[in-house]
């Protein structure tokens, strides 16, 4: 498959590299980093890397939007990583490239991309480029690296979460044998503004806990303004309350402009097949949906706490 990836690489000129809506470390990282191996590989081809922005990895790169053309796309590839569906696609133009090919970690619940490669248990998605660049006998850089090992990073939480193996460390020291700063990249990833430490104080103080073993935070637009922070820096604090015993299921609400978002952890069941009735997927154990209105929270915490009751009672996931 790598091959066959690597292969059409070479058939295109224009390639552009697009992620997902409301991007991530990985998402940019993957991005980016692939950019930067292709680049290296490359130099003759124009590369873009396309779709929505991040401030949180900003250090990373600013995604084009306006400057792509519908022309750019004739004849193009396009490459599409770290997103499962394609409603999340950020630019939906992408369809209009010669050839797609997705590279993924999340399970699919719709396929899109006419080549597909997918390693639903890989931590990162930035772990498969990585693995991609070295199986294909293709260069590094110190750019590419430093964006991979970004991804690699966040979306394992410092390496915590499962999928986290052998062959993650050794993909990680190969990016690290290029010198990559990381004292450097923990200050971007950790140091926080004074207004995102006080609104974790009213988390950790509003957050409710149900009889079933679900933890939840309502970000409501009011308490995103009082505590004068981005709607991304809101939504990144679902973790604060996912390591409080008794309350392996926790989830975040994000009311955003013209959405409400669920975030969807957990350390216990797995929560993907919830998210899916709720219009949303991901991972087993985090994945993302979305509220119709905050009507729908009690029913959807109801779900919730029974989804972890019958892990609890059970061990087992497949109550839906
Ligand atoms: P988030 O809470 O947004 O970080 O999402 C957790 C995981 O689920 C990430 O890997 C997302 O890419 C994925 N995800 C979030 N929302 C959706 C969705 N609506 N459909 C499919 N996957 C999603």
């Amino acid at each position: 498959m790598f091959n066959q990836i690597l292969e059409e690489i070479k058939k295109y000129n224009r390639i552009l590299i697009h992620g997902h809506i409301r991007p991530d470390g990985d998402c940019y990282g993957s991005q980016f980093g692939l950019a930067a191996i292709l680049k290296e590989n490359f130099p003759e081809k124009e590369i873009h890397v396309v779709g929505d922005t991040s401030g949180f990895v900003s250090f990373l790169g600013i995604p084009e939007k306006e400057t792509i053309t519908d022309e750019m796309y004739k004849g193009a590839l396009a490459i599409v990583v770290d997103t499962g569906s394609a409603e999340r696609v950020s630019e939906p133009r992408y369809v209009m490239a010669d050839k797609i090919i997705k590279i993924d970690h999340h399970i699919a619940q719709t396929q899109y991309g006419d080549i597909v490669y997918v390693e639903e248990e890989a931590p990162s998605c930035c772990q498969i480029v990585t693995k991609f660049a070295v199986e294909s006998g293709l260069r590094l850089n110190y750019e590419a690296a430093f964006a991979l090992y970004t991804g690699v990073v966040t979306d394992t939480g410092r390496f915590r979460f499962r999928g986290v193996d052998s062959e993650t460390m050794m993909l990680a020291a190969t990016l690290l044998s290029y010198g990559v700063d990381v004292e450097k990249l923990d200050n971007y990833l950790s140091v926080e503004t004074m207004d995102v430490v006080k609104l974790k104080g009213y988390v950790l103080q509003n957050a409710v806990f149900t009889p079933d073993g679900v933890a939840y935070i309502k970000m409501t637009r009011d308490v995103i303004s009082q505590y004068n922070v981005t709607d991304e820096e809101a939504a990144s604090l679902v973790g604060l309350i996912g390591s409080i015993e008794g309350y392996p299921a926790y989830c975040l609400f994000m009311e955003y402009p013209n959405e409400i978002r669920i975030r969807i952890r957990s350390r216990g069941p797995r929560v993907d097949k919830l998210a899916n009735r709720y219009g949303g997927g991901g991972h087993e154990k985090a994945a993302g949906a979305h509220l119709d209105s905050w009507d729908e929270l009690d029913t959807f915490i109801k779900e919730f706490g029974e989804l972890n009751r019958y892990y609890q009672e059970t061990g087992k996931d497949d109550l839906f």
